[in-house]
């Protein structure tokens, strides 16, 4: 098959092309570099079957190009990272409104069947633990930015379920939880990369709030083997899946374990969140998903733990000092 993955030189992106041109099939990329960087997807250029494109994904005539080229489409690109969203409040609605109108027209058009990746961030502040797919969202006011973030992807999945019951168009969606692993960077707020290049650092750990909310790490090996057998799976078609790895750790342990890991004398330093952010930013206290739909679906099992999550994130960052 030939693959089409906008932002594919992104960090979920770049895994993501690398596990299908392992698999026999040629990929080509369409990211505009903004959050995506070229050294994430170096090592892939010369190779027969893969190509990249440097254009943006709210171009139309552009995605129209690289849809019709191509058998199937995984649409990642998007604005990304909570500091992101607070800094850059226009430019996230429309690269994720836009972008996402632009790809579900033409694979429409096309007939080509597609994968969109939407975000747990929809849930909002939801308080019904785990997260199922089926459950109300619980999204903030208009004057808070952070929300905005959720809406836009709720109105993606709107739109890929609506082409879905207008005309069929083969769409699955997969909502991710905070994936994490090489490659991801720290500039646009992700904690973990934040947290270990900090210990490593030896600077402090800077713990926004009281470090009591937490969340679950899904490693992107787990995730990027999930969205291709979504893909290949005609009755996850319709459907919308959480994607992500149910062990749930506070952000305190997680500064905690990240000390240990580094074997750093970092102090851990509480920051309130109107110091760590602009105003617009409010928090969630917990996250978890229900992974019963996807993994009755395609099996779905998360094979690594924190810990691994960590020594990978680890090795690179060290690797990256030295
Ligand atoms: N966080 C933190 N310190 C940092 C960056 C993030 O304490 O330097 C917290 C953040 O407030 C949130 C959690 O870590 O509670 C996860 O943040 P991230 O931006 O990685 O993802 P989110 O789950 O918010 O999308």
């Amino acid at each position: 098959m030939k693959y089409l993955v906008t932002g594919g030189a992104g960090f979920i992106g770049s895994h993501l092309s690398e596990r299908l041109l392992a698999e026999g099939h040629r990929v080509l990329v369409l990211d505009d570099l903004s959050t995506g960087r070229y050294e994430n997807i170096a090592h892939l250029e010369g190779r027969a079957n893969f190509e990249v494109r440097v254009a943006s994904v709210t171009d139309p005539a552009i995605v129209e190009r690289c849809v019709n080229e191509v058998e199937g489409v995984f649409h990642l690109a998007s604005a990304v990272g909570v500091k992101l969203v607070v800094d850059q409040p226009v430019k996230t609605i429309e690269t994720i409104v836009g972008g996402t109108d632009n790809v579900l027209k033409f694979c429409a058009r096309y007939r080509r069947p597609v994968l969109l990746t939407s975000t747990s961030e929809v849930y909002g502040k939801s308080e019904k633990i785990p997260f199922a797919e089926g459950d109300d969202c619980v999204i903030g006011p208009t004057t808070t930015r952070r929300w905005a973030y959720a809406c836009a992807k709720a109105l993606d999945e709107f739109l890929a379920m609506a082409h879905w019951n207008e005309s069929r168009l083969p769409v699955v969606i997969a909502r991710l939880f905070n994936t994490v692993g090489p490659r991801q960077t720290g500039r646009y707020g992700m904690v973990i990369p934040r947290f270990i290049e900090q210990g490593l650092a030896g600077e402090p750990i800077t713990v926004f709030g009281d470090g009591t909310q937490s969340r679950c790490f899904a490693h992107v090996l787990d995730v990027v083997g999930a969205l291709v057998k979504l893909m290949e799976t005609p009755a996850a078609r319709g459907d919308v899946f959480n994607i992500g790895n149910a062990e749930e750790v506070t952000i305190l342990q997680l500064a905690e374990r990240v000390r240990t890991l580094t074997g750093s004398k970092s102090t851990i330093r509480l920051v309130p969140y109107s110091q760590a952010f602009a105003a617009g930013f409010e928090d969630m206290v917990r996250r978890v998903p229900d992974l019963a739909k996807v993994r009755r679906m395609i099996d779905y099992r998360p094979t690594r733990n924190l810990d691994q999550i960590l020594d990978d994130v680890r090795a690179e960052l060290t690797t990256d000092r030295t």
